[in-house]
Order: structure tokens, then C-alpha cells, then sequence
């Protein structure tokens, strides 16, 4: 343990001095910072989760993604780093229904309670190939999900932090209404399209809540972005099921190779309709820095692309 210690250590040194002068208060400017402060930690398993648990922590907790922006969040292979980062967390957030198949045995090298934030969440099963009966971990693509993921956190903080439980069931209710309304501008959104043209083909099957909450069919290339080969199979049948119902647009994530996705473009003569981001929130400069800009990307980007329209 003392070299995991002094790894820490030694990065927390390397940060400037400045926060100190914020004092005890625990009201640091910078929430997503990593200064020397005495908030309690809270690390997530990706970047999504982080920027929801900070909408609910407020200033309270310190909350940090242990996968960075952009990162492959399936598949990913956590570092000595994120092992001694981990250790020194107070609580750990994941997802759960297998999003994570690195967690178990990380968490395992840690002595670190966790809370699976989708527990309550009603999970669809994917359909198809290896992953058929096993749930579909992207719980979070529907913002009536997300309100669960927050009554979970909620709890979580209450527990870590009871003087402050109040203020979290006030952020999370707050939040809740966030979540509210953008679940209902994506309804009106996507009810305006004619129903020949209510589907949504993607590179992974991530978006299966998001098109149950929306009345959108879902077709996809591969429906566990893992493994990131598209066969020449997967790429023929959604070619077909565009051109069996005439598809205006297809999208892609922003985690994967849009490749497959242009040949079914080229094959059918439907649009690229864009670049749809799931699995990693952008950069704070990027089109989708929170959780709230993320969904509301796609559902425009969605609704935008299959109409034809501009907004
Ligand atoms: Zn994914």
C-alpha cells in the first residue's frame, strides 16, 4: 500500500496551491479540480455518471470519472494509476448490467464500498449474438432511467455524507426536473416523424431505451460496441433494413469507427445523419460537456436528420 500511497501523493502535489486558499469550507471553485481539499471522493466508472453525480453532489463531494473523455468504457483496462486513485476514494459509482466488464475484478483490488447506480432500472435484453438474454448496459440513453440513476445517488451521498442528505435530495430533485423536460422535448421531437420513418440505425445497439421512451424501431450494426468488427453479415442486414424501409439517415457513436456505417451509407444512398455520443460526454469545449447537452445533442441530431429539417 505506501506506493500506492505515495503515487497519490505525489499528484496531488503537483497541483497548485491555490485551493488551499479556499479554505475549509468544502466550496471549492473548481467541483471537477482534484485539490487538496477535505470533501469526501467519489470516483464513477465513466464520464457520464461523474457529471450526473456532480448535478446531485453539488459542492459537497468531490466527483471524478476514472475513464477520461472519449474513452472506450466496455472494454477498458484500468492502469496502476486508477488502482491507486480507487484506494483512496470514499465511494465508487458504476452503471452495472455489464456495462462495466473491467469492475469486478477492480473493485475486488480495492477496499472501497460501491453503489450500482442503475439498480432499479427496468434493463432490456439484447437480442442478439453472444450477448442475446444479457441486459443492455446504456440505461442512462433514457432520461427517465437517469432519474432512478439519481434517487440511487441520492441515497449513496445521504449515507457518505448525512450532514449534507438534505441538500442532496434538493440537487437531485432539481435535476429530476432537468431530466423531466428533456424527455418530454424528445417525445414531441421525434412524435412529428411520419411512421415510415421511426427508426434509428446505429453503429451499436445503445440506443435501445432511448427508442422504447421514444416509439423509435432500433437497428443496429453490432449491439455491444466490445468488439468493434462489424462482420460483412452485420453490415448486409442493415443495409437491408434500410432499404426495406426506406431510412432517410443513419447515425454513428463518437466512441467508434463510423467505417461500417459509411458503406451502408454508400450501399443505400441514406444520409449520414451524424455523430451521436453514448458511452463519453466531449470535452468541457466539445458539443456535449454534461449529460443533459448529451441527450438533448442526439435527440436533435436524431430528429433533425430523419425530417430533413434544420434547427
Ligand atoms: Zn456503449
Amino acid at each position: 500500500m505506501p506506493r500506492t500511497r505515495r503515487a497519490v501523493a505525489a499528484v496531488r502535489l503537483a497541483l497548485p496551491l491555490v485551493l488551499v486558499a479556499g479554505g475549509m469550507s468544502g466550496c471549492a471553485a473548481s467541483a471537477q479540480g482534484s485539490g487538496s481539499d477535505d470533501r469526501p471522493v467519489v470516483l464513477t466508472t465513466f464520464t457520464v455518471l461523474a457529471d450526473v453525480a456532480q448535478n446531485v453532489a453539488g459542492d459537497h463531494l468531490r466527483v471524478e470519472s476514472i475513464t477520461k473523455v472519449g474513452a472506450e468504457i466496455h472494454g477498458y483496462e484500468p492502469t496502476p494509476r486508477d488502482i491507486a486513485k480507487a484506494s483512496e476514494a470514499d465511494l465508487i459509482l458504476d452503471n452495472g448490467l455489464n456495462l462495466e466488464s473491467w469492475f469486478g475484478q477492480f473493485v475486488e483490488s480495492v477496499d472501497v464500498p460501491h453503489v450500482v447506480v442503475s439498480d432499479g432500472v427496468e434493463p432490456l435484453d439484447i437480442t442478439e449474438d453472444a450477448y442475446a438474454g444479457k441486459p443492455n448496459p446504456h440505461a442512462w440513453m433514457s432520461p427517465v432511467n437517469v432519474q432512478l440513476y439519481v434517487d440511487n445517488m441520492v441515497d449513496a451521498f445521504a449515507e457518505l455524507d448525512p450532514a449534507h442528505a438534505a441538500d442532496f435530495e434538493t440537487n437531485g430533485a432539481a435535476y429530476q426536473a432537468e431530466l423531466q423536460k428533456v424527455q418530454d422535448e424528445l417525445v414531441t421531437g421525434l412524435s412529428a416523424l411520419p411512421e415510415n420513418q421511426r427508426a434509428l440505425v446505429t453503429c451499436e445497439g445503445a440506443f435501445s431505451y432511448l427508442a422504447r421512451d421514444a416509439g423509435l424501431t432500433e437497428q443496429y450494426i453490432w449491439p455491444v460496441n466490445a468488439e468493434q468488427q462489424a462482420t460483412p453479415q452485420q453490415i448486409t442486414s442493415a443495409i437491408e433494413f434500410v432499404q426495406a424501409n426506406d431510412v432517410p439517415a443513419v447515425f454513428c457513436e463518437s466512441t467508434v469507427s463510423d467505417k461500417p456505417m459509411q458503406q451502408v451509407v454508400e450501399a443505400t444512398g441514406a444520409a449520414f445523419g451524424g455523430t451521436l455520443y453514448v458511452d463519453s460526454l466531449s470535452a468541457a469545449d466539445g458539443p456535449v460537456p454534461t449529460y443533459l447537452d448529451l441527450i438533448r445533442y442526439d435527440a436533435t441530431t436524431i430528429v433533425d436528420a430523419l425530417t430533413g429539417s434544420e434547427s
